[in-house]
């Protein structure tokens, strides 16, 4: 038997409606470094979204499931370019700005962006990319940067609020089938080519209705959320999609990253909620430190990305700014799992920071089961680690083939039956708290960006003087992570490390801030027994002091 229940789809121009005419005096702050901030009601950007719809069919001629790109910061016109692109029925593309260009270069021609709404301030990123940058037909640019850059290119230059101007301020949002690609992001490639998890209406909706509730991030149209985490990055967590279905307001950094920058936006601003990866608040913490500021306002604040340091937890608390932990990743849309304490256990306890120190509980729509190494389901006892594999409405089911070509499933990404492998391995309780043990690979996180180890070795191991190289993830107080070069030279080699390093940023094509600074000559590389590189070995070599660590 059917239900007798209406089927009305799940779309992206559904939350927008909502949230411009429901909420319509909620606001996007936008900070300009300079003055006052920019502030737009979600009414105006309901209307601004439609001109900028209305731009890009009838003068750009998007038509159909066409994908438009953005290399924007967070702002308001990145939060219209997030509805209006896929509310008139194509594909958003939010391009990574800190990706190394040959890597964005790469996504932009696999995924067959045309258009690219660009923030001026990242024209000198774009504009010697755009020759590569085979089907971009169109660069739209919005906010202060140097257009002059762009004199010359082949592809047609337009000025956002000139292409947006005296457009309508209504559209009429077709009626699209829930299921359909609404934005897609890129995972880093950390092995081999970057991979494309492409969202649907649906899957968007319904993690934006799961980031409302209270056991997640529960905010109100009382709240301010300070947006750290980047657009490009899982859609910025899923919190302006959110914040459109309950009002929340939105105090966006734009490209004021800096602790500084950042203090002054919760000090003059009063944000009661933000989110971002540690190394954003391992920097605010060293900056409130340094210079004490009204933070009083901020009391709640999500963290994700990597684990959270206990020790940043504490100081937080201290400030009265409460931290809850949450795991995700691009593949999950990314809410898996938040901690919040079950009520049971005693606010303040150490039983209570215990469960707020793991990655957090499943919400409803998120199942998991952990694999063993030899494929054996594993038991939630808070004991058994293994591979966490998850599966729901909301969770990848397979890469973006490319125009034309059909999905991937890559083995050692999907299950036979359809589960997404994470990739993380740990240990889930009996109560469904899941704690990371460790990285089944053995990327670099640093600062929430990924540098892969393998990349490093390989443009190392090109050097003529080197015979081996292992790079591993060591802990570091400011990025959480950074790469040591472990090095095997030549017979007779003398070359120094920081010949090296300039080796790897002119020869190996490696992006500045993937540079390793720490340096240490090995005898051989440990090995496993099937002679792979042993880097557990390595890593508690070093953390045990016992190699000779040079700084550069
Ligand atoms: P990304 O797709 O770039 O968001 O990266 C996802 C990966 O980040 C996950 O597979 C984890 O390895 C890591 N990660 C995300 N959140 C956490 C967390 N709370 N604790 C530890 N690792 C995390």
């Amino acid at each position: 038997m059917l239900s007798t229940m209406q089927d009305v789809p799940l779309l992206i121009s559904r939350i927008l409606t909502h949230g411009s005419v429901i909420h319509g005096t909620s606001q996007v702050i936008t900070w300009t470094g300079e003055g006052e901030p920019e502030r737009r009601s979600y009414a105006e950007i309901g209307a601004r979204t439609a001109q900028l719809a209305h731009a890009l069919r009838e003068d750009l001629g998007v038509d159909g499931d066409e994908r438009v790109a953005t290399l924007m910061w967070n702002n308001s016109e990145h939060v219209e370019a997030y509805f209006a692109i896929p509310s008139m029925g194509a594909v958003l593309h939010t391009l990574n700005l800190r990706l190394p260009p040959e890597q964005l270069a790469w996504i932009v021609n696999h995924a067959a962006d045309r258009v690219i709404i660009a923030n001026g301030s990242l024209l000198p990123l774009l504009a010697p990319l755009l020759p590569h940058l085979k089907p971009v037909e169109h660069v739209v640019v919005a906010g202060p940067g140097d257009r002059s850059l762009l004199a010359g290119a082949s592809v047609q230059v337009h000025e956002y609020e000139d292409l947006i101007a005296g457009k309508p301020t209504t559209y009429d949002w077709p009626e699209l089938d829930e299921r359909t690609a609404a934005a897609m992001c890129y995972t880093s490639g950390t092995t081999g080519d970057p991979k494309g998890v492409v969202y649907s209406h649906r899957s968007i909706y319904l993690h934006s209705m799961q980031i409302n509730m209270a056991q997640s991030m529960g905010l109100t149209d009382e709240d301010l959320s300070l947006v750290v985490v980047p657009q490009f990055h899982v859609n910025a967590w899923g919190v302006p999609h959110a914040t459109f279905m309950t009002g929340v307001n939105m105090l966006m950094p734009d490209r004021f990253l800096q602790p500084g920058p950042l203090a002054e936006m919760i000090e003059t601003q009063k944000p009661t909620h933000a989110a971002a990866v540690p190394t954003i608040w391992q920097g605010l913490l060293a900056e409130l430190n340094a210079r004490p500021r009204d933070v009083s306002s901020l009391t709640q604040v999500t963290i994700g990305g990597s684990a959270c340091p206990p020790a940043l937890m504490q100081a937080f608390d201290k400030l009265g700014m409460r931290v809850c932990h949450a795991w995700g990743m691009t593949e999950t849309s990314p809410l898996g799992t938040i901690a919040r304490p079950p009520a049971h256990v005693e606010a303040g306890s150490d039983v209570e920071f215990a469960y707020r120190l793991t990655q957090g509980r499943f919400p409803a729509s998120v199942e998991a089961r952990l694999t063993g190494p030899g494929g054996e389901r594993l038991p939630w006892d808070g004991e058994s680690a293994g591979e966490l594999e998850v599966r729901g409405p909301w969770i990848a089911g397979a890469y973006y083939g490319g125009q034309g070509a059909e999905p991937t499933r890559p083995d050692d990404k999907f299950s036979e039956d359809g589960w997404l492998k994470t990739g993380d391995v740990g240990t889930i309780s009996p109560d469904g708290f899941l704690t990371l043990t460790d990285r089944a690979k053995d990327v670099i996180k640093s600062g929430g960006e990924w540098i892969s180890s393998v990349e490093l070795e390989n443009a190392l191991m090109a050097h003529p003087d080197v015979a081996e190289a292992a790079v591993v993830a060591v802990p570091d107080e400011k990025w959480g992570e950074r790469p040591l070069a472990t090095v095997v030279l030549k017979e007779g080699a003398t070359t120094e490390f920081a010949a090296l390093r300039s080796f790897l940023a002119d020869e190996g094509g490696i992006a500045k801030w993937q540079l390793p600074e720490r340096w240490t000559i090995i005898e051989s590389v440990p090995k496993t027994s099937v002679g792979k590189f042993d880097k557990k070995v390595l890593r508690r070599q070093y953390a045990e002091g016992a190699l000779d660590v040079t700084q550069i």
